[in-house]
């Protein structure tokens, strides 16, 4: 198999060749890597719960599931957790999921096929992608948060197809900005579509929901998808909606069906730890209204893109803030557009940190 060393040279002479870092140090504000610290901005772990861990439910669960939840791999703590989503998404019912990546394309791949039409903003996730690939439905993509655009593909396939569906990020995981989600609920009534939303980086962070946002309640024809990895501080995702759909799911859904349950002890820390989630969610609100203060970056959510001009001169930025003892990841083409590091702001922050950052970032920018 030498192709494979002859494509990741072309990975590497196009500058887009990835590496894994090991810490040394358990998920957290701090990590360590090579006897050295640095503060941790490139975490989605927003409300700090990510490093919670309850004994007892490890004590009473066990490691592992066992089998797919449809075999012998579903227990009472799966379905106490699902109820518990759905109440405070407002929806009938949640089913969970091992990932995200799978509830997405599981949801998609399962809800929509050949002759069906689904829109997809052009800004949305890998998962979102993958699902819409995977469903063999006709895939039309709007240019991001383009409500116009949108409609006007509406309007040209009226009647065209079986059944259309629309597909969004709430928050957008590269650039922190917001779905206008009252626009795509007004088209999904008008069009009669069934709308699909990754709420993964708004769970816990906007809200319980993104649709809160918006004073907007989930309706038979609105799908939320919802990691349980990011705010919430464990592993595994959700897909809310109505109790028709939790059990179409269950019944159709192979990325649900032929998988190992999370396991169940996964389940009991997460109700540990939606309990601390208010608390957590005022304190992040409040850090994220001082660094929008400070920077001026305007975001809805916990991401701050802080934009390069050259993939370079964000590589040079991440290392710079390294030496400097932060931790912020450089992202660039093909992930994105126009290269940035991506921050990302977490109820552990202090004001004091979230100062140093933006002024070494301003020192690089004024004497490199
Ligand atoms: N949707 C979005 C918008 C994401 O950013 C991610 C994770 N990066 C996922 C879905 C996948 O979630 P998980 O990590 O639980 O697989």
């Amino acid at each position: 198999m030498k192709w494979l060393k002859s494509e990741l040279e072309r990975i590497k002479e196009q500058n887009l060749y990835r590496r894994l870092f090991h810490f040394e140090s358990p998920p957290g504000k701090v990590l360590e890597l090579e006897g050295r610290k640095f503060i941790n901005f490139a975490s989605n772990d927003y409300l700090g719960l990510a490093s919670a861990a309850s004994l007892e439910c490890l004590r009473r669960w066990g490691a592992g599931s066992g089998a797919s939840r449809l075999v012998s791999g579903s227990f009472t703590v799966h379905r106490e957790l699902e109820k518990e989503l759905a109440r405070l998404k407002k929806t009938e019912d949640a089913l969970l999921f091992s990932t995200g990546y799978m509830a997405n394309v599981g949801v998609i791949s399962a809800l929509a096929g050949k002759g069906d039409l689904i829109l997809s903003d052009s800004l949305n996730h890998a998962s979102i992608i993958d699902g819409c690939r995977l469903s063999r439905a006709d895939i039309l993509v709007y240019n991001h948060c383009d409500l116009e655009h949108l409609e006007s593909l509406l309007k040209e396939n009226r009647g065209r197809y079986r059944r259309c569906f629309l597909v969004t990020d709430s928050v957008f995981s590269m650039d922190g900005d917001l779905a206008p989600l009252d626009g795509l609920f007004r088209l999904k009534r008008l069009y009669g579509a069934v709308l699909i939303i990754d709420d993964a980086h708004a769970t816990g962070v906007v809200g319980w929901s993104s649709l809160e946002l918006f004073g907007l309640t989930p309706d038979d024809t609105t799908v939320l998808v919802g990691t349980l990895g990011k705010a919430l501080g464990t592993f595994g995702a959700f897909v809310a909606g109505s109790s028709l759909l939790r059990e179409y799911l269950i019944n159709r859904c192979r990325s649900f069906i032929y998988t190992t349950a999370l396991p169940p002890f996964v389940a009991c820390q997460t109700l540990e730890n939606l309990k601390l989630v208010p608390e957590r969610m005022a304190l992040l609100r409040r850090r994220l209204s001082f660094f929008r203060n400070l920077t001026g970056i305007n975001s809805p959510s916990a991401v701050f893109p802080y934009l390069c001009s050259s993939p370079e001169r964000a590589l040079a930025l991440s290392e710079f803030l390294r030496e400097r003892g932060f931790w912020v990841p450089a992202i660039r083409p093909p992930t994105v557009k126009q290269s940035r590091l991506r921050i990302s702001v977490t109820a552990e922050h202090t004001e004091e940190e979230l100062r140093l950052l933006w002024s070494s970032i301003r020192e690089f920018e004024l004497t490199l």
